[in-house]
C-alpha cells in the first residue's frame, strides 16, 4: 500500500507542513475523509459539499473549486496506484503569525492524503464492538458545532480516552441536555421495538454521509427509522446498536459500560442494514 501526500498540487512520498501554520496551532481546520469502491472514490460529491460547508462553517475560502479539488485527489490517486484507498482532504487555514488571529493568514494549504485503507479485523464486525457512555460532552452547537467537520477534535480525542479507560473501544456523548449524540468518529443507530432510531441533527452531532445513506435505505426497505431526540437510559435498554461511518462502514456494538446489547451479538436489523450499505457500494459506478 502506497503513500502519497498533495500539497497544493504538489504530490510526494512524504510531506512537511510549516508549525505556523494556524491549523497546526490553532486546529484551525477543516477536513474530509473519502473511501474508494472499486478505485472510485465514493459518495465525492457529497464529501466535497460537505467540505464547503465546513469551509462557511469557519469562514474559511477554499481558493479552488470542487472540479479542480476532484482532479487533484484523481491526480494523488493515480500517483498511489493502490487497489483501493483512503483520502484524507484538509484544507487548513495556512500560516500566519503565532496569534489566534485568523487575518495574518493569507492563503490556504489544501493537503490532500492517500494511503491505503485501515484493515479493520473481520472480527469486529462478526462480534461487534465495545462503548462506553462517557462524562465528556459532545461540543454544543453554539460553541464548536459539531455538524461542521473541523480539524479540532479535541472534543472527541478526550471522549476516546475516557472511554478507553472504562475498557471500551469507542465513546458515545451526550450534549449539554444529556441527550444522545454521537461517537468519536461516528454516527450512533439502535433498535428498540423493532424501529431504527438514530439522533437527530439538532441534538448536535456531524451529518454523517453514511447516516444518510442508512436513512435512504431504511426508507426504500420498509425499515422503521426515527431521527429524534432520546436520553442516554433508552441505549441501555437498546435491542441492538451500531455505529456508522466512512470508514467503518456499519460497525455492530454488542457491549455497552462493560454489558451485553440485546443477545449480545449483532442484531437482525443492523445485519440487514450491513448487507444493504455493503450491496449500496458495489452497485455504485
Ligand atoms: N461523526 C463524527 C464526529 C465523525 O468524525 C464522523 C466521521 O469521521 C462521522 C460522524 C461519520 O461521518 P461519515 O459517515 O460522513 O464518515
Amino acid at each position: 500500500m502506497t503513500t502519497k501526500i498533495n500539497i497544493n498540487g504538489d504530490i510526494q512520498d512524504e510531506a512537511f507542513i510549516s508549525i505556523l501554520d494556524h491549523g497546526f496551532l490553532f486546529g484551525d481546520s477543516i477536513y474530509e475523509v473519502i473511501c474508494t469502491s472499486q478505485g472510485k472514490p465514493c459518495f465525492l460529491n457529497e464529501h466535497l459539499n460537505r467540505l464547503y460547508a465546513s469551509a462557511s462553517g469557519i469562514s474559511l475560502e477554499i481558493p479552488n473549486t470542487s472540479k479542480e479539488i476532484k482532479e487533484q485527489i484523481q491526480n494523488t490517486l493515480n500517483s498511489a496506484e493502490n487497489d483501493e484507498s483512503y483520502i484524507r482532504i484538509i484544507v487548513t487555514r495556512g500560516i500566519g503569525e503565532v496569534d489566534i488571529d485568523p487575518s495574518s493568514c493569507l492563503n490556504p494549504n489544501i493537503i490532500i492524503f492517500v494511503k491505503g485503507i485501515p484493515q479493520i479485523p473481520a472480527e469486529s464486525y462478526r462480534k461487534g464492538v465495545s462503548i462506553a457512555l462517557v462524562s465528556i460532552k459532545r461540543n454544543s452547537a453554539d460553541s464548536l458545532n459539531p455538524a461542521v467537520k473541523t480539524g479540532n477534535y479535541l472534543n472527541n480525542v478526550l471522549a476516546r480516552i475516557e472511554a478507553q479507560k472504562m475498557g471500551a473501544e469507542d465513546a458515545i456523548m451526550v450534549n449539554s441536555l444529556g441527550q444522545l449524540t454521537e461517537g468519536t468518529t461516528s454516527n450512533l443507530f439502535f433498535v428498540k421495538g423493532g424501529r431504527l432510531l438514530t439522533p437527530v441533527k439538532e441534538c448536535g452531532i456531524l451529518s454523517g454521509i453514511t447516516r444518510e445513506k442508512i436513512i435512504q435505505i431504511a426508507h426504500k426497505n420498509g425499515i422503521t427509522l426515527e431521527e429524534g431526540k432520546w436520553s442516554s437510559e433508552e441505549l441501555f435498554n437498546a435491542e441492538e446498536i451500531f455505529l456508522s461511518g466512512t470508514v467503518k462502514k456499519i460497525m455492530p456494538v454488542t457491549v455497552l459500560d462493560n454489558r451485553p446489547v440485546g443477545k449480545g451479538i449483532p442484531g437482525p436489523i443492523t445485519q440487514k442494514i450491513m448487507k444493504l450499505y455493503s450491496e449500496l457500494l458495489d452497485s455504485l459506478d
